[in-house]
């Protein structure tokens, strides 16, 4: 029988929902059980593929290729669940098969709900996933959204179904709102109380409460939104604020019994916990020394969590090269227009200027000659440079440009007539057909031509990675790359592709076609940001030499 844990959020939205579900699914591992994620997300878009990064943030990839919310991410760095499309369940999916089925003439003639059939629908997929592998121990289900929005309603009303025949000991109540602090520095449990009321008007008694607050509460406190909200008083936790890292809020909650509490409340026997892991990695975090600058040259430079899984990487791999790494954002379309570039790269930073640059995937054509500029920067003045999709696009435009010589070297994405399309959709490329101009989308092989930095990072040949990309290197520009020096390092198995180019005479200048920054994780870093970072910080010191 699997157990299932539900997770809501109330009084605001942006309290760390993802981040709390996947601390707990961490913890939950931690005590040798099997979990899986889901999150639920309330809006109509069938998936995040089409949301813009400026309000949503990234979209992230799974292996199957489902473009997903960002939190699916949270729970690939925190926890070893599977995740595919199946862990990502939209309202937009479940109308949309509902009234799929409704116009095949699927539920024989009867009429078709909101209650009971959408929310039948989104109880079969979580449960889908939950039969998916006998050995699931417990689903974690995290429902987007604030209780008391309407949209979130009918997810809500299926986990209380759910609990309800599940029983109370195989399915989980937590809830996690917000202790706000009032002017003069006090804290108020009033909010919390209205948002576990809300739940019970839905029907749903939360058995755990996590609260949000700017430091730990005190045990008269936890008692007393205990009393009022009908929790049990062992089961109050606090999710303080934290300086040092999101990766210490594990360890923060198992300090405060969370775990065990969870455990018990589903009859699970108490193992021993193996944090193992988790703590050395923040052994890792606090022996940190010394810093390096990367300039983050992109496009969505506003929203930070556009970029999340590769800041998120970068920091993993600072972790693993013992620096702390600063994140400078750069707009790149200033340096579009800008005289000089290195002027601005440099007071970007905060001091000596930049140590390494990184230019992240991304579409449109807005700032792309200010990234060209950068890996221009980069590639003369041997700083190091990691391309990510179309990071390597936008080495091969400076290639053509730069070195070749051809001024009007471009990607097709960006301009249509040029007459040296380095980059282009495969089906302009005469020699491939069969793929169209459809997006190529998650796991995928790589193979790494032997020394190259590529083969170097993952010391073997044979890659997986994620795509999310349409555009490709133009295979009839291959000799002339080539013969002019930009090394072709990794192909796809068949070697109809170009999957990674790197500089010659530099010290370390790549890019890749995929997006290593989704499996990197605070555990283990991603083998290609782990060696960005050495090299940047080897630069570094010998610079300063
Ligand atoms: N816009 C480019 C393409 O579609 C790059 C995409 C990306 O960086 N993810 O190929």
């Amino acid at each position: 029988m699997n157990k299932f844990i539900f997770i809501s959020g109330g009084v605001c939205s942006s309290l760390g929902k993802g981040v709390a579900a996947s601390s707990l699914g961490a913890l939950l591992e931690g005590r040798g059980l099997n979990v899986r994620m889901i999150k639920c997300d309330p809006y109509i878009n069938v998936d995040a593929g089409t949301m813009s990064p400026y309000q949503h943030g990234e979209v992230y990839v799974t292996d199957d290729g489902a473009e997903t919310d960002l939190d699916l991410g949270n729970y690939a760095r925190f926890t070893n669940s599977p995740l595919s499309k199946a862990n990502s369940i939209t309202s937009g999916q479940v109308w949309e098969s509902v009234i799929r089925k409704e116009r095949e003439g699927r539920y024989l003639g009867r009429c078709v709900q909101a209650i009971p059939h959408i929310t039948d629908e989104i109880k079969n997929r979580i449960l889908a996933v939950a039969r998916e592998d006998p050995d699931t121990d417990v689903v974690i289900v995290e429902i987007g959204g604030t209780v008391g929005d309407f949209e979130s309603i009918l997810f809500l009303e299926a986990a209380r179904q759910l609990i309800h025949e599940s029983g109370k000991i195989n399915a989980l109540s937590v809830h996690l709102t917000l202790i706000p602090e009032v002017a003069g520095g006090e804290l108020k449990t009033k909010p919390t109380q209205h948002s576990v009321k809300a739940m019970q008007e839905l029907g749903i008694q939360p058995d755990v409460l996590i609260c949000r607050a700017p430091v730990m509460l005190d045990e008269s406190t936890r008692r007393k939104i205990a009393l009022f909200t009908n929790v049990e008083s062992d089961a109050v936790f606090v999710s303080y604020n934290v300086d040092a890292t999101i990766y210490e809020i594990p360890l923060i909650f198992f300090e405060q019994k969370l775990d065990q509490v969870v455990l018990k409340k589903m009859g699970v026997e108490s193992r021993h916990a193996n944090l193992g892991s988790w703590s050395a990695m923040m052994e890792r975090f606090a022996a940190r020394n010394g810093k390096v600058r990367v300039g983050i040259v992109g496009k969505y430079m506003d929203l930070h969590d556009a970029y999340k899984s590769v800041y998120e990487a970068l920091f993993h791999a600072g972790l693993e090269g013992g620096v702390e790494v600063e994140l400078v954002k750069i707009d790149s379309s200033r340096l579009e227009e800008a005289e000089s570039v290195e002027s601005i790269l440099r007071s970007a930073a905060s001091d000596s200027g930049i140590d390494g640059i990184l230019v992240p995937g991304g579409f449109g054509q807005r700032g792309i000659n200010g990234m060209i500029k950068a890996a221009a920067w980069a590639r003369t003045h041997k700083v190091p440079y990691f391309g990510i999709c179309l990071g390597m696009q936008i080495m091969l435009i400076d290639w053509g440009r730069n070195v070749l010589g051809w001024e009007d070297a471009d990607s097709t994405e960006f301009n249509h007539e040029t007459r040296h399309p380095v980059v282009s959709l495969l089906e302009e490329q005469v020699d491939v057909t069969n793929y169209g101009g459809t997006m190529r989308l998650g796991k995928s092989e790589s193979v790494a031509e032997p020394e190259t930095l590529l083969f170097a990072a993952y010391q073997a040949p044979r890659i997986f990675e994620r795509h999310r990309h349409r555009y490709e290197f133009s295979n009839s520009y291959r000799k002339e790359m080539t013969e002019s020096g930009l090394r072709l390092a990794a192909f796809t198995p068949d070697g109809s592709l170009v999957e990674c180019v790197e500089w010659p005479d530099h010290p370390w200048g790549l890019g890749v076609q995929f997006h290593p920054e989704f499996k990197s994780k605070p555990t283990g870093a991603s083998p290609l940001f782990r060696d960005f970072i050495a090299a940047v910080r080897d630069r570094k010191q010998w610079d300063r030499a």
